[in-house]
């Protein structure tokens, strides 16, 4: 159907066109010259020494777990209001995924607190989700995964070009993981980016891109090496040059993409203030800067939230729920969850998300928050 608001929608420009169109005429597709550069360009705007491009943040997020040698036995702290990607890429390993709760109605993150009540003696790391776009408390979860001797990986992949004390989301912990999907912050259709500040790790990674194999067929072709071991066993998870111009192209313009989207959520706080008072709208005044990637909202308790979505699509509003937990899904129900969840289920049952996207226009804002007040029952 034709949306008045969709959720969330792309706007290239005539830029990603020229950039694709190269890459094409050139006649090499697959990683090379062009991944290089975007990596180079991630790297350098997070001010951090290794960005490899892959396939999606699903596989980053495997990657990272692979690198960091999780594996049977081994437990990993993660939130339950996050993609289900979050969860399965610590399962892909044979490790366990142990959920932590939220930290409240305003401030849907990864609590502290419940972090540290599911940490046992097989804990080896924690995947934080820096749910909308805003940051954990990445001070409080560092300390804590260094007491305890933890990895972290972040999955920001809602989070790319926000910060928290002048350090960027995604480089707070060991590995930092990006999506490039359709609807995120920086879109080239399937594509991610992982980053990292060792070495060693980043060593590893690209072995495990590709194949674990110690030569790409991009060093082949320029003559840098004629044969290659297989030294891990690796996979597939390359960025292509088609999506990495794309990438570089969508990089440039992050930085305007992420003000509008931050401008427009202040437009909706002031907007649902006035005219749906009875919502909760999470972190208000939330510290750091913010991926601005989702416009969340939390329905009145007792909301019948498939009316309002429904009532909502009829004035051609589309409206999402972030998430259903992933602890209540049939593929997860061996799990023993020693953690009780009850915020992460309140909240997920009552969370509304609005459309957001950087070319929305402030009538469609307007249209949004008229839709939801009627639908929520603000005689207005
Ligand atoms: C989109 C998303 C992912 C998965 O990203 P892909 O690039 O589609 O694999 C993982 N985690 C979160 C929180 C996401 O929003």
């Amino acid at each position: 159907m034709e949306w008045r608001v969709p959720l969330a929608d792309v706007a290239f420009g005539s830029e990603e066109e020229e950039a694709v169109l190269s890459v094409m005429r050139s006649g090499w597709l697959t990683m090379g010259r062009v991944t290089a550069e975007f990596e180079s360009a991630f790297a350098e705007f997070l001010s951090v020494p290794h960005a490899k491009a892959v396939s999606s943040c699903t596989a980053a997020l495997h990657l990272a777990c692979l690198a960091l040698e999780l594996g049977p036995g081994d437990e990993v702290i993660v939130p339950s209001l996050t993609f289900v990607a979050t969860a399965n890429a610590v399962r892909y390993t044979g490790a366990t995924p142990v959920f932590a709760d939220i930290t409240g109605f305003g401030n849907f993150n990864l609590s502290p607190d419940s972090i540290r009540e599911a940490i046992t003696d097989k804990t080896k790391a924690i995947i934080v989700m820096h749910y909308a776009g805003y940051s954990c408390d990445m001070p409080a979860i560092m300390q804590m995964a260094a007491e305890h001797d933890l990895f972290v990986i972040e999955d920001a992949a809602h989070a790319v070009g926000g910060c928290l004390q002048g350090n960027m989301l995604g480089t707070w912990g060991d590995f930092g993981c990006y999506s490039f999907f359709s609807n995120k912050n920086l879109v080239t259709g399937e594509g991610g980016m992982l980053v990292t500040s060792d070495d060693e790790l980043a060593e590893k990674v690209h072995r495990l891109r590709s194949h674990g194999m110690t030569s790409l067929t991009w060093d082949r072709h320029r003559g840098h090496a004629w044969s290659y071991d297989v030294v891990d066993l690796g996979y597939n998870y390359r960025l292509d040059e088609l999506r990495s111009a794309i990438g570089l192209v969508q990089l440039q313009k992050l930085y305007e993409v992420n003000q509008k989207r931050r401008k427009l959520v202040e437009l909706y706080r002031v907007q649902l203030a006035e005219k749906a008072p009875d919502l909760i709208l999470p972190f208000q005044d939330h510290p750091g800067v913010s991926g601005a990637h989702l416009m969340p909202v939390l329905l009145p308790q007792g909301a019948d939230r498939q009316s309002v979505m429904e009532k909502m699509k009829f004035d051609g509003v589309q409206t999402s729920i972030h998430y259903p937990p992933i602890h209540q899904f049939s593929s997860f129900q061996d799990l023993v969850c020693p953690v009780p969840l009850s915020i992460t289920e309140e909240v997920s049952a009552r969370e509304l998300t609005l459309p957001l996207f950087p070319h929305m226009r402030e009538e469609q804002v307007e249209l949004v928050v008229s839709a939801l007040a009627e639908a929520v029952g603000v005689k207005i």
